[in-house]
């Protein structure tokens, strides 16, 4: 004889009602009243969640067959009266038995994350890939189950609960009850003995199995750009394969750094080009030699930018579309006295007339020295003076990644 029956009465089963009975009934009534379906009902979910942990529990059902509900709110812990959270129950419940074919197979893989190194020329042209990869597949043999078909695979330690109640008798009144997982089966409420278990997976349910994956770089993709695989990943009985995201990991090109989809290109020219027009060849990506020209007469001073359309990277998804070639430029000045002082005069008389500055009587002649800084070279650095309209944006430069290296 019971002394209530409020908890059967929530799952809507008789008190004589065997384990199987009350597992089909919260089954039930769990999914009608899940918050996802029925978010009104979240109280009744509740309910029906913690009646269900009582019931389901040999020990604790005998105490509440016993002492009612009452008994239960006084042999737990805290506010809130020892019930474990409806949704773990809800949880534990689907996880715990193999044979449901849950209703909501929401749950997924996680994601397993490849990088791809790729040069520049690839994100230039276009290219393909392959991957090798490692991911877990469903066991063919056993159809994930990782025995026979129809084997009662429930713990014997936990039935099937995944985990293990233990009572501390704190007083004779107080019983203190602490849920730790089952070691017997890890918590997943399964376990199948070793003779039982699948030959070709050894009970793991899943094998693991290397996948080559073809991976298509289009023209104009960008460094860190990510390329999903669905559900190319690890397969578990249970749950959606997770996906492949394959990241591009661009390696730094000795000539171009890419801006967007403009490509940065520092080059030197002598003073002498810088002078009087200069003719610079180049390589393209795409494996083009490019003649830079500049027009006789035109002058080139240290740190000016030229551009060239259209001879950038390609858009992303457009690549009849190019960006720009972006050139820095930058002026090798002769060492020196690389003119006999004889020829300096000759020289002098091609550059425009400059005023001569007089010595008078309060002037004083100093002589110009180099100097060398007591500071390590702070970005007056020899590669690329800073001039007027040099960008310092390019954290990426190598260059100046050197220049950095001197200070540290
Ligand atoms: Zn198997
Ligand atoms: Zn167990």
């Amino acid at each position: 004889m019971v002394k209530e029956t409020g908890y059967y009465d929530l799952l809507g089963v008789k008190p004589c009602a065997t384990v199987e009975e009350i597992k089909r009934a919260y089954r039930r009534l769990a999914l009608r009243y899940h918050p996802d379906k029925n978010p009104s009902e979240g109280e009744r979910f509740k309910q029906i969640s913690q009646a269900y942990e009582v019931l389901s529990d040999p020990q604790k059902r005998c105490r509440y067959d016993c002492g009612g509900e009452r008994a239960m709110k006084e042999g737990g812990v805290g506010g809130r009266g020892g019930f474990g959270h409806p949704m773990d129950i809800f949880d534990l419940f689907f996880r715990g038995g193999a044979h449901h074919h849950g209703p909501r197979v929401d749950r997924r893989g996680k994601a397993v994350v490849h990088q791809l190194p790729v040069t520049l020329e690839d994100l230039y042209n276009g290219a393909m890939r392959t991957l090798s990869i490692q991911r877990n597949v469903i066991c063919q043999s056993c159809g994930g189950q990782g025995c026979r078909e129809g084997l009662d695979k429930r713990c014997p330690q936990c039935h099937g609960s995944g985990v293990e109640v233990v009572l501390n008798h704190l007083a004779p009144n107080i019983v203190h009850h602490i849920q730790t997982m089952c070691p017997q089966c890890q918590g997943s409420g399964e376990w199948v003995r070793p003779l039982d278990r699948c030959l070709a997976c050894n009970g793991r349910k899943v094998l693991r199995e290397k996948k080559v994956l073809t991976v298509q770089l289009d023209k104009g993709m960008a460094d860190r750009q990510k390329i999903t695989f669905h559900q190319e990943g690890d397969q578990a009985p249970g749950f959606e394969p997770g996906d492949v995201v394959v990241i591009l990991n661009q390696k730094p090109h000795p000539v171009f750094q890419r801006q967007g989809s403009d490509l940065v290109l520092r080059q030197e020219v002598p003073l002498v080009d810088a002078l009087c027009g200069c003719k610079q060849a180049i390589r393209t990506l795409d494996n083009r030699r490019l003649l830079l020209c500049s027009r006789p007469g035109s002058i080139i001073k240290p740190g000016d930018v030229k551009c060239i359309p259209q001879e950038g990277m390609p858009v992303y998804r457009n690549a009849t579309q190019k960006g720009k070639l972006i050139v820095h430029f930058q002026v090798k000045f002769p060492e020196p006295g690389w003119l006999p002082a004889h020829q300096l005069r000759q020289f002098q008389s091609f550059f425009p007339h400059r005023e001569e500055v007089m010595a008078t009587e309060d002037t004083e002649e100093v002589e110009l020295r180099d100097y060398l800084s007591p500071q390590p070279d702070l970005g007056g650095g020899k590669p690329f003076p800073g001039g007027p309209g040099h960008r310092e944006d390019t954290s990426e430069d190598p260059l100046r990644h050197n220049v950095q290296c001197h200070t540290s």
